[in-house]
């Protein structure tokens, strides 16, 4: 793997043990508990994240896309809950202009935006979306656009919408702290690039990692009333 085959990461380094203290010490609302294991990344079925890939949503379940490149694109591309509008929300502007300096902030680093719907709900079909309209978020503004408009940008921005299909089967969260490296959905377990994203935030000056940490969580604890399994790549 040639470095120019990646995205141009910046490496800042983050602390990895903040997100095993963060879930060990989480309870949801209703008090329950998270369970944390660390895996090793030769273990966890990753793949190489693609250049001029999409910031995918961390949504586990099977893609479609309008063409076989774009696809591949989204599936081998970094991955956090929400996509654009998540990323836009954690540097703490969510109004349009937040959301186009999203996408520059992101091309800089050769990545793309997205936003995603699903096969049955249309766009209304992002999960985080659903939580963020609920303002079920403690640490990030509230939602100031619609989905559409968020599509609008990233499609006006170099980026995509593509659709997740079906009903969630995820069994566990999976955040994966290697820059480099993503999984792609199989419907197994959502999926967190923190490895990828953190050092942008904190390039842009969101340097408290916890943030990525409690949107990562409220959403799973929003869309989810069972599954509490986090598993920490690295
Ligand atoms: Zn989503």
């Amino acid at each position: 793997m040639s470095p120019d085959t990646q995205p141009r990461i910046k490496e800042i380094p983050f602390d990895e043990l903040s997100v095993v203290q963060f879930f060990r010490e989480r309870k949801d609302k209703n008090g329950r508990s998270w369970s944390v294991e660390e895996i090793k990344e030769e273990e966890a079925h990753l793949v190489p994240i693609e250049t001029d890939s999409f910031l995918g949503c961390g949504d586990g379940r099977l893609i479609e896309a309008s063409t076989p490149q774009i696809k591949q694109k989204y599936i081998r591309g970094p991955k956090i809950f929400g996509a654009l509008g998540g990323f836009a929300g954690l540097l703490g502007d969510a109004s349009k202009q937040g959301l186009v300096k999203a996408c520059e902030i992101l091309k800089f680093h050769g990545i793309l935006p997205a936003v995603h719907g699903d096969n049955h709900k249309g766009i209304h079909g992002c999960g985080q979306n659903g939580v963020w309209e609920k303002n079920g978020y403690s640490q990030m503004p509230a939602m100031e656009t619609t989905r559409e408009d968020i599509k609008e940008i990233a499609e006006e921005n170099g980026g995509v919408s593509v659709n997740h299909l079906n009903d969630h089967g995820e069994q566990s969260l999976d955040i994966i702290l290697n820059p480099s490296l993503t999984a792609e959905p199989d419907n197994t377990r959502f999926i967190i690039n923190a490895g990828t994203i953190l050092p942008i935030l904190k390039e842009q000056g969101k340097t408290d990692e916890n943030i990525l940490w409690t949107m990562t969580a409220e959403t799973v604890e929003g869309l989810s009333d069972t599954m509490r399994t986090v598993r920490i790549i690295r």
